[in-house]
């Protein structure tokens, strides 16, 4: 079985973008925002956004399960207040298990945030718990930075963030560290912003004692970890000079990388550096980058192709592909098992 950590719904139902662009109107007019109970859509909306995309490149590529979220650059906890962005992140979870309940064998739920600018972490809570306990999410997308690219936000090894950390300990599910849009022209989304949020959020890591403070909290950097394979040397350079604890000890089984790396040497240069164990398959698709490789034929997200094409063992690729998730991901294997889908 080979399960997809990093997958988000590029191919939203049209009422769900329009009820979006009204909002935004809204606020641009000073108008009453729109209620979220005028947007109606139908299964078979649900259905077509999904067979044809999502749910085809699965079966192409020979993937089996996608744990999914709403479209990562739409999450937009810049726009607005914390209210737009409570409703909005509970529209569009509520999309994700409409998803998941059409395709119980093929999505499982990851949520978005009610995040906004300068608001406390804490606030996110009851959303998170209703997405946990209620739709059967298995881990949320927690943005480092609500401002879009401003970083006003304390880092997340700050009390700050703890009230959420704490929560996630308790229901027992991960956060996937991962930015929005940017609004800052500086940062293309998801050229600069996403790989230096992911870059900022493994240094970050490296200063503080957060998984001493949370021995059972997990947490997964994105796109491959940034930059940080990159300059491992680096990292572990600073790690010594700062007399933290070395990069895979900090890592433990607290922080993993994803391999949403567009080509094969990129890969490669993963999983020699970084623990097999520390890995989880990932597509991030559909979206992230399009198109196909002229090098190789390929479209670039097509990932399951460069993790097959390691000089790992065939247990190692196995971590990477299925069981580093299911340690990621605590309440998987329980979900898996209550939908019939055998695991191995
Ligand atoms: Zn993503």
């Amino acid at each position: 079985m080979i399960i997809d950590c990093h997958g988000h719904y590029t191919t939203e139902p049209k009422p769900l973008i329009e009820f979006r662009q009204k909002q935004q109107s809204a606020l641009k007019d000073k108008a009453p925002p729109p209620s979220p109970d005028t947007v109606k859509i139908t299964d078979d909306e649900f259905r077509s956004s999904i067979e044809g995309n999502q749910l085809r490149i699965q079966r192409e590529r020979g993937t089996n399960l996608t744990i999914f979220s709403p479209r990562a650059a739409g999450m937009g906890h810049h726009i607005g207040n914390e209210e737009t962005s409570r409703v909005w992140s509970r529209l569009s979870n509520d999309c994700i298990y409409r998803v998941t309940q059409l395709f119980p064998k093929n999505f499982i739920g990851v949520a978005q945030l009610p995040q906004s600018p300068g608001v406390a972490p804490e606030n996110c809570i009851p959303e998170l718990e209703r997405c946990v306990n209620e739709l059967g999410f298995v881990g949320c997308n927690l943005n480092p930075d609500p401002s879009g690219g401003h970083w006003t936000a304390p880092p997340l090894t700050d009390r700050y963030w703890y009230p959420i950390y704490e929560k996630l300990v308790e229901l027992d599910v991960p956060a996937m560290v991962h930015v929005s849009a940017s609004c800052n022209p500086a940062f293309h989304t998801t050229g600069a912003h996403y790989i230096n949020a992911d870059t900022t959020a493994f240094m970050q890591f490296i200063q503080a004692d957060l998984f001493k403070d949370f021995p059972k909290l997990k947490m997964i950097i994105p796109h491959g970890g940034g930059a940080a394979p990159f300059h491992w040397g680096r990292y572990r350079g600073l790690a010594q000079n700062l007399n933290r604890p070395t990069l895979p000890e900090m890592m433990g089984d607290n922080l993993y990388f994803d391999t949403c790396v567009y080509h094969q040497p990129g890969i490669d240069l993963l999983a020699k550096v970084v623990p097999v164990d520390n890995v989880l398959f990932a597509s991030e698709m559909l979206g992230a980058v399009k198109g196909i490789d002229p090098t190789t034929g390929h479209e670039y997200d097509d990932t399951r192709r460069y993790v097959e094409a390691l000089p790992l063992s065939a247990a190692d690729k196995k971590k990477i592909f299925l069981t580093n998730a299911l340690k990621a991901y605590p309440r998987l294997k329980a979900t898996l098992d209550k939908r019939g889908i055998s695991v191995n």
